[in-house]
């Protein structure tokens, strides 16, 4: 087997939020397959960055009252607790807002040029006159067109389902100002994608046979559509947090342009600090155009357009490498639920870290999920949980548990040479080793995983068959015994060497226990000679952390926080519990204590009864985000639903995300009430003046 060199990149994170459930999914799927071709002696270099350019993070920073930069700074530091709490085994972490990336950006753009793949063109756009800027789409309401519902966005309305341009939209306004946008023209910057080089290209490298079936037939029907590939527009205006484009005042790269960019800015980083030279004596330069090199991203299905058409053209015909492929997974969903990418509700890996849970037990479970296929997957927890209980330690864990036991006893840990057995022949080890690689190569994790578990049972079975328990009563059964045992512990091992790139703390307890290591793949046929003293290796998971992964609670998200926090004079608090109750309430705080609060208009388009519940509505709140959010709100005493709908309320729009009984409520509306309820139990939602819109900010 000829040692391979490898660059793996998972996708890069937008730097304006911490990390939700799908960045730790993907992670854990590069990470495994990443560890696995370290464990085969291959050389690789997997490195990542923050994606930190771009309008929403510039907007975002304005809004906190901080510098783009604090607020990537800010994000990036936080990044560390949750690759190392999941063991995700990064070489290198480096951002889009760095030296490396605008020097590379910038080259790659000028060598565009030179071949004659960058267009101008004037185009009209509306602009902010409030806010002096050029409004992305996303930042654009207004009536639609065919309906006449109010508050629609410029693409498409949710109300009668018109799809239309933000052009088309009847009174338009900004949603970052409130004010009406006028039309105005502005030079922008294109990668001539049309041009038929780019298309030949294309064509050969996305049909070729390298992607996966679903992702190339996918840039089949783009490459093949009636309109052909479009030009790409990669120039924004100032003010645009970004990258400048070289003789071009006032102008940006377009945030994705320079994101995929930062794949090689990162490895860049990676080769001049001197952390390849263990590796290899290359420069980045050398490295990265070498043609032995295979580059590879994991990213999800989301992404394709432009890991499969802008990518790949970008680097050829700037003359470099192209990837050799690119990994695309599906999305994760919790309990059948769709996750909200921008708010990441269903599981807080760092809340699952955060209780004690152990990441190898989600690292296992997505691993037991994931094929090669471009395919949702499905975190249940009743299944969770019976695959780690029952098959991880049920199974795996148990058989060292089991025959360590007697080999520690009564032969002083020794193994018997256990080659020549035929029991041991019988397992087929050699065999499974060839067809684990293969599907740890292919990404086939859950296929792997599935026959790891099969040989794991019967590993269990020959255990249970030849009853040591009464061979150990049988001065004439020792030698048998051992043979049982030893061929247990065999199997455990070459169990262990298969799932290390999967649960690589769990192999390095292993690996003390047995005296060997760091095992590499090879190892999953050479069983040891002895055993060291066995120590528990993995707990179960006990379901009561389930619940508290997810918060089980019947209590509602406070309508009020006066309501919940206060009750000082209710007199069943004693004083101090008072004091440590209420110092919002009597403690001053000064103004950047009250702008982490992000309050904002919401419109009430929906409100339910909630099945199971005396105290809550569930409302379906505009706050003016491209999705509405769902609230549950301790109310229902105070309201009818149909009262509701149509009305403007004040929200706490970042209130982390909390699992109810009844679904994830994304927020708190804010309502009045006395904390002596003998006063008067009413209570009264906030309702700001007629002409606040939804989205707008109070301060
Ligand atoms: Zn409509």
């Amino acid at each position: 087997m000829s040692k391979r060199r490898l660059f793996v990149t998972t996708a890069l994170p937008y730097a304006n939020g911490s990390f939700h459930i799908g960045h730790i999914m993907e992670y854990i799927q590069a990470d495994i397959w990443v560890r696995f071709q370290r464990m085969r002696g291959h050389e690789v270099h997997f490195v990542g960055a923050d994606d930190a350019h771009g309008a929403p993070i510039m907007l975002k920073a304005e809004a906190e009252q901080i510098t783009p930069e604090q607020l990537v700074a800010r994000v990036a530091a936080e990044r560390p607790q949750y690759l190392d709490g999941f063991h995700i085994s990064f070489d290198n972490w480096h951002s889009t807002h760095s030296p490396e990336n605008t020097e590379l950006s910038q080259d790659i753009y000028r060598k565009l040029q030179a071949n004659g793949l960058i267009t101008r063109k004037t185009i009209e756009q509306f602009f902010d006159p409030v806010k002096g800027m050029f409004l992305p789409d996303r930042y654009i309401k207004g009536e639609c067109p065919r309906c006449g519902a109010k508050d629609q966005y410029g693409d498409s309305c949710e109300v009668c389902g018109a799809v239309y341009a933000p052009t088309e939209l009847n009174r338009p306004y900004s949603t970052l100002s409130g004010a009406a946008p006028v039309m105005r023209q502005s030079e922008h910057f294109f990668f001539r994608l049309s041009d038929p080089r780019c298309v030949e290209y294309l064509r050969g490298w996305t049909q070729d046979g390298r992607l996966q079936p679903e992702v190339a037939n996918k840039a089949r029907e783009w490459l093949d559509g009636d309109q052909g590939l479009g030009d790409w527009d990669i120039s924004r205006d100032a003010p645009y947090f970004g990258i400048p484009i070289p003789d071009a005042p006032g102008k940006y790269f377009y945030v994705w342009l320079d994101a995929p960019i930062g794949y090689l800015a990162s490895l860049k980083n990676h080769f001049d600090k001197g952390q390849a030279a263990a590796q290899t004596s290359q420069t980045y330069e050398e490295f990265v155009s070498d043609p032995a090199v295979e580059q590879y991203h994991f990213i999800g299905k989301d992404i394709v357009y432009f890991h499969t058409l802008f990518w790949p053209a970008t680097l050829h015909f700037s003359g470099r490498k192209a990837p050799d492929n690119v990994f695309v997974h599906g999305f994760i969903t919790v309990s059948g639920e769709k996750m909200s990418k921008s708010r990441g509700t269903g599981i807080s890996p760092l809340r699952y870290l955060e209780i004690g849970m152990n990441p190898e037990w989600l690292r296992y479970y997505i691993a037991a999920k994931l094929n090669a296929r471009v395919e949702d997957i499905d975190f249940n927890p009743d299944d969770f949980v019976a695959r780690v209980n029952s098959d991880l330690v049920g199974k795996y864990v148990n058989i060292a548990s089991r025959a360590s036991n007697f080999l520690s006893r009564l032969f002083d840990g020794e193994l018997c040479d256990v080659h020549g057995l035929p029991a041991w022949q019988a397992l087929g080890t050699a065999q499974h080793t060839d067809e684990i690689a293969a599907c740890l190569e292919a990404r086939e994790f859950g296929k792997a995983i599935r026959l790891a578990m099969e040989y794991a049972d019967r590993i269990n079975q020959h255990f249970d068959a030849e009853k040591p328990w009464e061979l150990a009563k049988d001065p004439a059964a020792r030698e048998r015994l051992q043979q049982v045992c030893s061929i247990c512990i065999a199997g455990f091992q070459a169990l262990t060497v298969w799932l290390k790139p999967i649960l690589p703390a769990l192999a390095a307890r292993v690996e003390a226990f047995l005296g060997a290591g760091p095992f590499g793949w090879a190892d999953a046929g050479t069983p040891p000679a002895r055993i060291g003293r066995y120590e528990h290796l993995l707990t179960r998971i006990d379901p009561k952390q389930i619940d508290a992964l997810f918060d089980l609670q019947d209590s509602p998200a406070p309508a009020a926080s006066t309501r919940h926090k206060g009750g000082s004079k209710s007199g069943s608090k004693g004083a101090s519990a008072d004091a440590q109750d209420t110092p919002a309430a009597q403690q001053a705080i000064g103004i950047d204590d009250f702008a982490k609060i992000d309050l904002r208009v919401a419109r009430i388009v929906a409100a339910r009864l909630v099945e199971g519940s005396t105290k809550l509505l569930e409302l379906t709140l505009d706050c003016g985000e491209p999705a509405p959010r769902t609230v549950f709100s301790g109310i229902r005493s105070a309201y009818a639903p149909e009262q509701l709908v149509g009305r403007l309320t004040v929200m706490v729009a970042n209130l982390a995300p909390r699992k109810m009984k009844f679904g994830v409520s994304e927020g708190m509306v804010l309502a009045a009430s006395w904390e002596d309820p003998s006063r008067g139990e009413g209570i009264h939602l906030l309702e700001p003046h007629t002409g606040a819109e939804p989205g707008m900010r109070i301060s």
